[in-house]
């Protein structure tokens, strides 16, 4: 399976708050470098009066003074302001060019208040994930590849469009009771140990025959839904008039984020961009809407970073609220500290020959990482209660 980069931080990806610089987006490496400058100033005067002395060694004072002053990028004055070395990492007026004309201009910096404003600490702690660092990875042509290649390897053992209705065990081995969706032929599957994958929203309204634990355990694990829309576009005006080539813009509308192809870069024709990734209130909100009222809501919102062009290219969309799909009813598990605590020992533990495993089984969530390492783990486990047996 050939891979291509999973492209998360753009510095030319744009940040938008309806309540902030007026409601134009701003670029974020101009929100990000403004706002360090702004703390390696005010951080720079405070250690100078003295404020942390009580906290900082003066040896290591000394060294966070030269720290803040290069990190932020500050003046002579020790103050964070509009020139040469500043517009070095923010962006020009006029960038370095060639030639006669080719000396730069620089940019103006922004107000703490107004960068501030932009909540940019949102986004700089999003790029400091570590599961958002560079650099990662996406199959060639879509996450299908994964199953594919899954595919590939196990297709007879695999009964597709089969929906699980009662899961049973007793001393010599596991029952799961099933129903052909296709064929509604209704049959049964035996076999000495069961690994369970099935997601836990869908899981807790199937009968199954383990101990109050795990059940509860099943019951009390939530999942968030978020919904994803796809908005295939004529051009890729983004990369044309945006410069910007993968990653994302923000934004505090419902639609939460635009992220931009990572593939095909400068390819002519139609490109998709991912419209919408919707959390929160704001996937309930495009949720409770039909699909063509979400494809309208996104190009309105999403006209905010590009309003020439998003409208005047838009070809075709399509929406998934993965709270409406029967077979997950969500898109990744809402584990809380106090549910971790309560039952995730309980949801992971062999409960006789039944052990569950998956997206849910992890403290990796939301991930596929997450899942395979869940299953690595129920399976040794499994492997060695049953050689053991
Ligand atoms: C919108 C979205 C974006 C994501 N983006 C990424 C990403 O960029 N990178 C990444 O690594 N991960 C991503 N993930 C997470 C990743 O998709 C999941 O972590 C992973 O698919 C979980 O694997 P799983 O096997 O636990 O569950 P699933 O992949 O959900 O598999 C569960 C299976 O159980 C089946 N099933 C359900 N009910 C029954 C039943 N009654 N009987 C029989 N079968 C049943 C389902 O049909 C499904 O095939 C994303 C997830 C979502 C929803």
């Amino acid at each position: 399976m050939e891979l291509e980069p999973f492209i998360q931080l753009n510095h030319n990806g744009l940040i938008h708050r309806r309540d902030a610089f007026g409601g134009k987006p701003q670029r974020y490496k101009e929100l990000a470098v403004d706002f360090k400058g702004h703390v390696g100033e005010l951080l720079t005067k405070s250690l100078n009066a003295g404020a942390l002395d009580s906290s900082v060694s003066k040896e290591d004072k000394e060294k966070l003074l030269v720290a803040m002053r290069e990190w932020g990028v500050l003046d002579g004055d020790l103050k964070f302001s509009s020139n040469i070395p500043v517009s070095n990492q923010r962006g020009y007026d006029q960038a370095p060019g060639g030639g006669v004309g080719g000396a730069p201009t620089p940019s103006k910096i922004n107000s703490l208040s107004d960068v501030l404003s932009s909540h940019v600490w949102t986004q700089i702690g999003f790029y400091y994930n570590y599961v958002m660092q560079t650099t990662m990875f996406q199959p060639k042509d879509g996450m299908g590849r994964i199953g594919d290649g899954f595919r590939r390897q196990v297709n007879d053992l695999i009964r597709f469009n089969t929906r699980v209705s009662a899961i049973l065990q007793d001393g010599k081995g596991v029952t799961a009771e099933w129903e052909d969706l296709k064929t509604g032929q209704k049959g049964v599957s035996k076999a000495d140990y069961m690994v369970c994958t099935i997601p836990t929203p869908v899981l807790s309204q199937i009968p199954m025959q383990v101990g109050p634990k795990m059940q509860a355990a099943v019951k009390a694990l939530q999942m968030n839904g978020q919904l994803k829309l796809g908005l295939e576009m004529k051009t890729r005006f983004w990369e044309e008039k945006y410069s910007i080539y993968g990653g994302h813009s923000f934004t505090d509308q419902a639609i939460s984020q635009l992220s931009y192809p990572n593939n095909n870069f400068f390819g002519d024709g139609p490109a998709v961009l991912l419209g919408a990734f919707a959390s929160g209130i704001g996937a309930l909100q495009l949720t409770g809407m039909t699909p063509e009222a979400r494809i309208e809501a996104a190009l309105t919102q999403g006209s905010v970073f590009h309003p020439e062009e998003y409208r005047a290219n838009y070809l075709s969309g399509a929406s998934v609220a993965w709270s409406r799909q029967p077979w997950i009813m969500g898109c990744t598990s809402a584990w809380t500290e106090q549910t971790r605590a309560e039952h995730y020992q309980n949801l992971v533990a062999m409960d006789g020959r039944i052990v569950l495993a998956g997206e849910h089984a992890t403290y990796y969530g939301g991930w596929m990482e997450g899942s395979l390492l869940s299953a690595i783990d129920a399976i040794e486990r499994l492997h060695k209660k049953a050689s053991a047996a």
